[in-house]
């Protein structure tokens, strides 16, 4: 049964960008407006925050597979399962990791620090100093998976993924602050508390990127959508098209919705030009496809077609309009 439950957790956690990204929604989830991630050989370290924090009464059960303190009528789970699963990635984390977590509530009086393996509680929680928050601790991922372990690139391969990862979580949610640091050094990355969009833009890619941002707006009440986010169409020298889209608060993928802004980027602007397109849905949450497997970042949702149709021609006249 510790096998099965290994393999599935090695499904939904397949790098540590994986675990990272459960860890920081938890975070976030927890109203946290300070969240500090350390990262140690490419895999993580420890992400501390000053969210709610964990319960000592629920230090119990919080690592077992389909808990979750997020469900309270039924209802609600069409509505929070969007992305697929709950209660699952810290019970997955347990199974393929050394994880230990330290919390205090704002009731409590001291913290607790508990360790899990393969789901379960190790001996009892222990009292601890500490401030309001959750300190999450993952080590030795894949400790117990040796093809997974092998899989792994290289430690500059998954810090880059990570950093990828933070920003874009950053750019998004920018009155939360966030820091990035490998073991030992300096932090690769800080945002303020309380900034924006655009200066955390700044902070990240730079003044130019920054200056060239347009604001993007629709609004769709027949659609059931609203899109906010910042493009730009100046010439953009990073080196890569940056492209990345929250549904719903939740960063995913979806293709068709990409290929389509790809295709009028190829029309408006001069080849070899790296656009920089961050973009955040909010859907009615009845219209998101709940089937969603952890391991598919890809989203799919009604009205898909009819919705990118709309986005795509807004870009266009957004493009064009900043043109003249
Ligand atoms: P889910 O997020 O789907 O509920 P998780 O396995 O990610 O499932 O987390 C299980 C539970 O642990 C959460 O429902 C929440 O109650 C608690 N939890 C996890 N991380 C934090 C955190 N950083 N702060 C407060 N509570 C947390
Ligand atoms: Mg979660």
């Amino acid at each position: 049964n510790d096998v099965i439950n290994r393999i599935a957790a090695g499904e939904v956690i397949q790098r540590p960008v994986n675990a990272l990204k459960e860890l920081i929604e938890n975070s976030l989830d927890a109203k946290s407006t300070n969240i500090q991630i350390t990262i140690k050989n490419g895999g993580l370290k420890l992400l501390q925050d000053n969210g709610t924090g964990i319960r000592k009464e629920d230090f119990e059960i919080i690592c077992e597979r389909f808990t979750t303190s997020k469900l309270t009528e039924f209802e609600d789970l069409q509505k929070i399962a969007t992305f697929g699963f709950r209660g699952e990635a810290l019970a997955s984390i347990s199974h393929v990791a050394h994880l230990s977590i330290t919390s205090k509530t704002k009731m409590d009086i001291c913290a607790y620090q508990a360790e899990y393996n393969d789901g379960k509680l190790k001996g009892q929680p222990k009292p601890l100093a500490g401030n309001q928050g959750t300190v999450i601790t993952v080590e030795d991922l894949f400790y117990n998976m040796t093809v997974r372990k092998q899989a792994l690139r290289t430690p500059s391969e998954e810090y880059q993924k990570i950093y990828d990862l933070v920003t874009k979580y950053a750019i998004h949610n920018p009155t939360v602050g966030f820091a990035l640091k490998k073991h030992t050094s300096s932090n690769d990355l800080r945002t303020p508390i309380n900034s924006n969009h655009i200066e955390n833009v700044r902070l990240i890619y730079g003044n130019t990127i920054a200056s060239g941002l347009i604001e993007f707006h629709i609004e769709n009440k027949d659609l059931e959508f609203n899109l906010k986010g910042y493009i730009t169409n100046v010439n953009y020298s990073h080196k890569k098209y940056q492209f990345f889209l929250f549904i719903n608060n939740r960063l995913v993928d979806c293709q068709g919705l990409k290929k389509s802004i790809d295709a009028i980027y190829q029309t408006y602007l001069p080849k070899n030009n790296h656009p920089f397109v961050y973009l955040s849905l909010e859907l009615n949450s009845y219209n998101v496809d709940v089937n969603v497997h952890p391991t598919k970042h890809e989203v799919n949702f009604l009205n898909e077609a009819e919705i990118i149709e709309s986005i795509t021609t807004a870009l266009e006249e957004k493009l064009l309009g900043s043109n003249s």
